[in-house]
């Protein structure tokens, strides 16, 4: 099937038409080595449809695809002797998805084997509290709201009798709270546009730190954007 861009190199591997060395294979799912390896044994595990990025792929196939990722993440350790790895799913050009068709890495790590996936992130201030406290409300409210999740009665992460009831007491009560909250802090809260480079061998250490600010509490409880 075509991406955005009209061709996808993963289908034309998936229907045989191009070279490749295959190491697993299912009837929705199959690995192969990726062909400009971090490590000897970097290989990519990638659904037999073609969805483009991770808010694509059905959350069953997405688990399915995880679960291999997971057994041939052993398998490789025992293969390479390399201990640690990486999991990776780029979903998305701004996250560094070259290739749209979707896959998840795993990557055999070795010391000073110069990759880096650089966290924290050395461009980015911690944000204050307040703010990650509401970003936190929001995602629990919008977790137990099933209008808004789309998760349908007793197939999210709550199910059954228990978590409607659940749903219907705690939802609304923190859902109102934390509407409101997130409203005024996302309507408030600034982040600095300097952008900075991703990777800290290129950070400028004379230049600020990007910067999370959180709006202050006025006297009367109001928000007020911070300086
Ligand atoms: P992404 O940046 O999309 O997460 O990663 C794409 C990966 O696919 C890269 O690691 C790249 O080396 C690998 N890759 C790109 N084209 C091919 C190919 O034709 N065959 C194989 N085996 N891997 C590929
Ligand atoms: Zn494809």
């Amino acid at each position: 099937m075509p991406t955005t861009t009209g061709h996808c190199t993963f289908c034309d591997i998936i229907r045989g038409a191009g070279e490749v060395s295959m190491c697993y294979e299912d009837a929705d799912a199959l690995a192969f080595m990726d062909i400009q390896p971090v490590n000897a044994g970097h290989l990519l595990v990638v659904p037999r449809a073609h969805y483009e990025s991770l808010a694509d792929v059905p959350p069953q196939l997405a688990m399915h695809l995880f679960d291999i990722s997971m057994r041939l993440a052993g398998v490789v350790r025992q293969v390479t002797g390399c201990e640690d790895l990486n999991i990776v799913v780029n979903s998305g050009a701004a996250a560094g998805q070259d290739v749209f068709h979707y896959h998840v890495h795993v990557i055999p790590r070795r010391e000073h084997d110069g990759f880096d996936i650089p966290l924290p992130f050395g461009g980015s201030a911690m944000p204050d509290r307040t703010l990650l406290d509401a970003l936190a409300a929001q995602i629990i409210s919008t977790l137990r709201d099933p209008m808004r999740t789309g998760n349908a009665e007793g197939s999210g992460a709550l199910g059954g009798d228990d978590a409607r009831r659940e749903r219907r007491t705690t939802s609304a009560r923190v859902g109102r709270r934390a509407d409101a909250a997130t409203e005024r802090v996302r309507a408030l809260a600034t982040f600095s546009d300097t952008p900075r480079p991703a990777f800290r061998d290129d950070v400028d250490d004379a230049a600020p730190p990007r910067r999370w600010t959180a709006p202050r509490e006025g006297a009367h409880g109001e928000l007020r954007r911070a300086d």
